[in-house]
């Protein structure tokens, strides 16, 4: 079992890749800063690391790898996977050699019920059943709990959007007999992924350091992304000379790699695509560890819903765009704000080019995902742009996305 090629869902040529576009103004995902630090009182808000036993592992992806095998799923096996996806759901699945069967979503991002009950009667060796609580908004989880009870399956609850949140009186990732986290998603760190069960044992998991390197680079990597976004300024100019001691290292480092040995730090959300399985047994850095322990979740929770009902505010009406979502109920703790748009390439391309850190999760489908499979999927892989809502946006900065999103979708070249 290698290194999984594909190559089949890298964008069409027509579409610019990222490189085209400026670097986005505002910090995409929460950015260190001293205000990272800051407590708010009264009690956390719930959260996956409350769920049960935790494993902190380099990325989401490799704690889904690992799920799998808690599960003993493996060749010959099919595991239900949503058919609205980003390729690091599924990579993993294939890696473990199970063949990924796509269902249905809802318009609402919600599991389509028929059709996992249908597909889970017509099909022989379902395993188990892979659920994503979209954008932070948790999912039907006690019929889907449920559900897999009455077959034997397994659920394995992804929480990647969805680090923070309740539902029915239980934090999420409490209802999967297994739960991963994606943890760059919601704090200011370069690596970093949990896998979390309620329900079974992971002393089998065992991880090592994955070395004073990769230690040292996720440290300098965190420090440097809050300075490229004029944070932390006392702390950049006592460590001008570091930086460029590091910057020079790595340089070192890398020309007598050749590129060949493995790399210094996993496939990640921010490092786009690609499931290495060599970091399947390396344990998340001391500085994400320390980071998940000693940054607000009570803040953090309280400033993304604010965050969130101020673009929901600012953008309802927009002409040619709606929210995916119409309310934010309690206990939702929201990754990004997710807007339904008629024009999407049109925005996307403009936003981008105003330097606005625009998302697209679910862009790129895995091969033979089509509308025949869920037009609501492909729908919303097209048409939604997500915006971020973290902890760690100024006033200033949120004002400001509001503007050009405005601007475009008002009166934007078409
Ligand atoms: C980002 C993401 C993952 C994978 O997490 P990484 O930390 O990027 O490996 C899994 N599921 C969903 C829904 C995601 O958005």
């Amino acid at each position: 079992m290698g290194k999984i090629s594909i190559s089949d869902v890298k964008p069409p040529a027509a579409v610019p890749s990222p490189a085209d576009y400026p670097r986005s103004r505002v910090p995409v995902a929460p950015a260190l800063s001293l205000a990272s630090f800051l407590r708010a009182g009264g009690p956390p808000a719930p959260s996956i690391l409350d769920a049960g036993q935790v494993r902190f592992v380099t990325s989401g992806r490799v704690a889904i790898a690992l799920a799998l095998r808690e599960m003993g799923v493996g060749p010959g096996d099919v595991v239900l996977v949503p058919s609205y996806h980003c390729a690091s759901m599924i990579e993993p699945v294939v890696w473990a050699g199970a063949t990924p069967l796509f269902y249905r979503i809802r318009p609402d991002t919600t599991v389509d019920l028929d059709d996992i009950a249908a597909k889970a009667a017509a099909t022989p060796h379902v395993k188990a059943l892979m659920a994503t609580n979209y954008y932070g908004f948790h999912q039907p989880l006690p019929a889907l709990r449920a559900f897999c009870d009455e077959r034997g399956l397994y659920l394995l609850e992804d929480c990647a959007h969805s680090f923070l949140g309740e539902h029915a009186g239980k934090p999420l990732g409490s209802y999967g007999d297994y739960a991963i986290a994606s943890s760059m998603k919601f704090f200011p760190v370069y690596e970093g992924g949990c896998l979390v069960s309620a329900r079974h044992r992971l002393d089998g998991v065992a991880l090592q350091s994955a070395g004073a390197g990769f230690e040292t680079k996720v440290l300098l990597n965190s420090i440097e992304n809050g300075f490229d976004y004029g944070r932390l300024p006392l702390l950049r100019a006592l460590l001008a000379l570091p930086m460029a001691a590091k910057n020079a290292l790595w340089g070192v480092i890398k020309a007598h790699r050749h590129g060949a040995a493995p790399a210094l730090a996993p496939g990640s959300s921010d490092g786009g695509f690609g499931f290495d399985p060599a970091w399947l047994t390396k344990r998340s850095s001391l500085y994400s560890r320390l980071m998940l322990r000693v940054v607000s979740r009570r803040r953090m929770g309280e400033l993304r819903r604010r965050n969130w009902r101020r673009l929901y505010d600012a953008l309802a009406a927009l002409p040619g765009c709606r929210p995916l979502f119409a309310t934010l109920p309690d206990g939702v703790y929201p990754w990004v704000f997710p807007l339904l748009c008629d024009e999407p390439h049109v925005l996307f391309r403009q936003l981008k080019q105003a330097g606005v850190p625009v998302i697209r999760f679910g862009e790129y489908l895995w091969p033979g995902v089509d509308a025949t499979v869920c037009e609501h999927s492909v729908d919303l892989s097209r048409r939604v742009l997500q915006f971020p809502c973290h902890q760690e946006l100024r006033d200033g900065e949120i004002d400001w996305m509001i503007a050009q999103v405005r601007a475009s979708a008002n009166g934007g070249v078409r």
